[in-house]
């Protein structure tokens, strides 16, 4: 039988226990899911710290550390700054899919126009499982390891992460 893929897509900054409550959400609707890390061109940065292969990391060993069984693509998608072609570039990048997950406005919009099926998943404890929340957190020293998989403590432990946000928050006026 025909394989239902369903496509989710966040910029994962970092990636954390809400996303991973949504995958599994929605691997019990379909067969296969596609998870599409936007911005993928953004890395260093304050609001998108990670690079896209960090990402890739957090979320592929996070999947297995959680025993995910079925068939997961993570695919890199960088902006094209114009949502008019954005639908078209995101399906020239990720494998077919028959129905898009998203929170976000103007995502659900733009592939409701082109005819692509959209629902909305459950938001789990969103105050706190919150990629902004989390980087604030690992700003001012405070729990943020407890919000993302353990996967992701160790990759953003290997590629020193909370240095590197701290790194950023600096001027380089006196
Ligand atoms: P940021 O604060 O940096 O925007 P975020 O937590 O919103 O981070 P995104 O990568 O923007 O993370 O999220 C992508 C999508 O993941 C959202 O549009 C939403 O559908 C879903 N999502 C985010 N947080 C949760 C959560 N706590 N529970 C369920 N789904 C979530
Ligand atoms: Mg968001």
């Amino acid at each position: 039988m025909k394989k239902r893929r369903g496509l989710l897509i966040g910029r994962f900054q970092p990636f954390h226990k809400g996303h991973l409550f949504v995958v599994e959400k929605i691997l019990e609707e379909v067969d296969e899911i596609i998870i599409g890390i936007g911005s993928a061109q953004k890395s260093h940065t304050l609001e998108n710290p990670f690079t896209a292969g960090e990402r890739i990391m957090m979320i592929a060993k996070s999947l297995f550390e959680n025993g995910i069984n079925k068939t997961f693509y993570i695919i890199p998608i960088p902006d094209v700054n114009n949502n008019a072609i954005w639908v078209s570039h995101v399906k020239s990048l990720t494998p077919p899919f028959d129905v898009v997950y998203s929170g976000n406005p103007l995502v659900k919009r733009l592939f409701k126009e082109a005819g692509v099926e959209v629902k909305t998943p459950p938001l789990y404890n969103r105050k706190l499982y919150s990629g902004t929340e989390i980087r604030r957190r690992m700003i001012t020293n405070d729990d943020w390891q407890s919000l993302v998989p353990k996967a992701v403590v160790s990759v953003i432990e290997e590629i020193d992460g909370v240095n590197r946000l701290k790194d950023l928050l600096k001027s380089d006026k006196i």
